[in-house]
């Protein structure tokens, strides 16, 4: 080791998002007081040729750098931490879980605006309201000004103000607006305390399921207490949520909440909006980055007693958190697929511990993981097996439709059930996971079917737009009027999306307005929520739609679920995709009667004698899980082994499975009892994007077996250079193809 010739003998350990897996050392930037030097601040650094904002780690008094090659740090961005020591910890520990690098994965827990020190300086040290005058101006007054009409528009509707970046206009029209007096700064929000308007003293009583579950959980708040919420849907979970939240709020404490997508739960935030008298601070993708930052500040500051958001939300710095719940805990959006593939579930649950307060995992199908940590007393269960109010639970029936006349996936026992429950004034929703109008377009004369050029994949036929999309890589192209094989011009649509579905509903029942729900109807900002408001007041008397319209809804008019097609996910290849399918059903169907009026429930399959189905439909969810469970045992599979899956892709055809060949070789002296390699295999789909895919599992008996290997495997992986194959490790992964 080698002492630094710089003045000062600190060295500063700093986390730099760079792929590469470690710390760099620097010295301190001239004439900085040391003092202001602490673990969690924000350093700009010199970084080759550019400047990144990397954060502080720990210091030291000695480095291996020799003296002459130490660069120094350009610049400390904070007085105090952007990470708290917790925060810090459970970053770290999350960096070394899923073996992805520290510094990216501190940018990750960074709001964008803070992981670039220019445009922070930009936008967050003050914000813009309105004055009196500014809030008697009519917007539709300023004829030749239509930027600062925006401006005023915007913030006559956002009374508590909005940051320049929020505002998006350039500084030079704020500044007119200011000097004509129409427009003042205000601090940033973490300095306001705001009261929710709509504040509603009306409370539901709590039923005796409920009240058990809030209570076992109350009594318990001081401490770590990891519990999973099993109740049916429409159970009343979100209830029980509000008590232990309000409880929470009563001892100045915050509350963390977690949610698949925001986007398809307006009602849960509207509900925790009126209800609650706290600030909320809501955090989702949706959000512009000035908005995104506010929201952090909020969680920070404690300004906000309640901060709901997706999953990158888990990472919110909270200033005295009480209590952390998970919202339909089994959803596979909490964990990330992409870089750093962490479990927002999974680091809940940790967080949990490490503030020794309650954790809330809810759900109507919890995931196997978290069953498994009931059977082992890891964590407590609460059920609430009723539905709330005087809803019951929906009839369900299995539709065996081999042989029977169908129109577009409609059998004709559906469409009669349909009009039947139309005609008594019920709502009907039918489910189909498959957008766009046919998923194969096929050639009546030749064969030839379109293809995706990037993809081992079917083109999507999208009729309103005449277009063949895939869904794997969003390329997308005009429907060729002619045959590219043969020339012939019969063209046809094979099988069934949503938008062929709508058309022959409206065929069927010309008199009904049918709202179509998916992904290509609710690409305009609002337009899903709008969709959503619809189908809750009953103003859409048939309803359509993919897996959008499965999520936690209460829709109280509807009646009669109708899943069109269970076929095609019993018949997928990934070891989950039964749990899932399950899931989903019970998901759907969970949307039907709702309200006063009892639901129905059909499920249309050619395989009506499948013994999921049958378990499923005749027993229940606990009864499904309880012998997927056991199937996932004598298979060695997660949750009772461990799996990390080595992923490698390249443009060119052998590349991947040759690369993961060779890291498999690279194991071989590593190789202790207790690692087991399944593959390499080509993925199923081994051509995605334009890119070849290949695959590896590892599996192990023990987490700690499995990490210890990583650790040495990996860094040994990541020294085989090679410009063409991209690799990635996913610990824990969500699907396995
Ligand atoms: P879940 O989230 O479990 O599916 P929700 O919390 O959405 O269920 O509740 C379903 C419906 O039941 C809501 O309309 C809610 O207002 C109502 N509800 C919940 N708890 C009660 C209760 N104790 N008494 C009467 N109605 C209730
Ligand atoms: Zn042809
Ligand atoms: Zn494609």
């Amino acid at each position: 080791m080698t002492r630094p010739s710089s003045q000062s003998c600190i060295i500063l350990r700093i986390a730099v998002p760079s792929p590469v897996n470690r710390l760099f050392d620097y010295a301190p930037p001239e004439k900085v007081a040391t003092t202001s030097i602490q673990p969690g601040i924000r350093v700009l650094v010199p970084f080759g040729r550019r400047q990144l904002t990397g954060i502080l780690i720990e210091t030291d008094t000695s480095t291996t750098i020799h003296p002459q090659k130490l660069r120094a740090a350009l610049e400390i961005l904070d007085h105090t931490p952007v990470f708290d020591q917790r925060l810090l910890a459970l970053i770290k520990w999350a960096s070394r879980y899923y073996h992805y690098p520290l510094g990216e994965a501190c940018a990750t827990a960074l709001p964008v605006l803070l992981r670039n020190p220019k445009q922070q300086k930009r936008n967050i040290s003050f914000w813009w309201t309105l004055t009196d005058t500014g809030k008697s101006i009519q917007p539709g007054s300023l004829k030749n000004a239509s930027r600062q009409a925006t401006v005023i528009a915007r913030l006559q509707v956002n009374a508590e103000g909005l940051s320049g970046d929020a505002l998006d206009a350039p500084l030079s029209v704020l500044k007119t607006l200011e000097q004509k007096g129409w427009l003042k700064k205000i601090p940033p929000p973490e300095m306001i305390k705001q009261t929710s308007a709509a504040y509603h003293t009306q409370q539901i009583t709590l039923n005796a399921a409920q009240t058990s579950a809030f209570e076992q959980t109350r009594n318990k708040l001081d401490s770590f207490y990891p519990c999973l919420l099993e109740g049916v849907t429409g159970s009343g979970k979100t209830a029980v949520y509000l008590a232990l939240i309000k409880e929470v709020l009563k001892r100045q404490q915050q509350v963390l909440v977690l949610v698949p997508e925001i986007g398809l739960t307006p009602q849960l935030v509207q509900r925790f909006g009126e209800q609650l008298d706290t600030p909320l601070a809501v955090m989702h993708s949706g959000l512009n980055k000035g908005q995104r930052l506010a929201a952090w500040q909020q969680a920070r500051s404690g300004a906000a007693g309640v901060i709901i958001g997706t999953r990158s939300a888990v990472f919110s710095a909270l200033a005295k958190p009480g209590l952390i719940i998970v919202d339909e805990e089994h959803d596979v959006s909490l964990k990330q697929q992409e870089g750093f593939r962490y479990s927002a579930r999974d680091l809940a649950v940790w967080r949990a511990h490490q503030y020794q307060i309650p954790v809330v995992l809810g759900s109507a199908t919890p995931s196997l993981e978290s069953l498994h940590n009931v059977q082992t007393n890891r964590y407590t269960l609460l059920s609430l097996p009723e539905r709330a109010g005087n809803a019951s639970m929906p009839d369900m029936t299995l539709l065996d439709v081999r042989q029977s006349s169908m129109q577009d996936n409609l059998s004709d026992t559906l469409i009669a059930q349909i009009q039947s429950h139309l005609t008594k004034g019920g709502q009907v929703l039918l489910f189909l996971n498959r957008r766009g109008f046919a998923p194969v377009m096929l050639c009546h004369d030749c064969g030839w079917s379109a293809k995706c050029q990037r993809c081992d994949a079917n083109m999507t036929y999208h009729r309103s737009s005449r277009q063949l999309r895939c869904h794997h890589c969003d390329h997308q192209q005009r429907l060729p009027v002619q045959c590219p094989e043969c020339g012939s011009s019969e063209l046809i649509a094979i099988g069934q999306g949503t938008e062929r579905i709508e058309a022959a509903l409206q065929k069927c029942f010309p008199q009904y307005e049918v709202l179509r729900i998916d992904r290509d109807t609710t690409s305009r900002k609002g337009s899903l929520k709008k969709a959503l408001k619809r189908a809750s007041s009953g103003q859409a008397p048939i309803l359509l739609g993919t897996q959008m319209l499965a999520k936690g809804h209460h829709f109280p008019g509807v009646t009669l679920v109708a899943i069109l097609d269970v076929d095609q996910g019993l018949l997928s290849a990934d070891f989950r995709s039964s749990e899932r399918m399950a899931q989903l059903i019970i998901q759907v169907a969970g949307r039907s009667g709702r309200g006063e009026q009892q639901g129905e429930v059909i499920i249309q399959t050619h395989q009506p004698e499948h013994p999921l189905l049958q378990q499923l439909i005749s027993q229940g969810y606990p009864a499904f899980a309880k012998l997927a469970l056991q199937e996932r045992q004598l298979a060695l599979l997660p949750p009772y082994t461990q799996l990390a899956m080595l992923r490698a892709e390249s443009p060119q055809a052998d590349e991947p499975m040759n690369y993961l060949l060779n890291a498999k070789q690279l194991a071989t002296p590593l190789l202790s009892d207790g690692i087991n390699f399944w593959g390499p295999v080509p993925a199923p789909m081994e051509r995605r994007a334009g890119r070849y895919r290949a695959q590896l599992l590892v599996q192990s008996a023990e987490r700690a077996c499995l990490q210890k290997f990583l650790r040495q495997w990996l860094p040994q992986i990541a020294n085989q250079k090679s410009t063409r194959v991209r690799w990635s490790i996913d610990v824990d992964p969500q699907d396995t193809f």
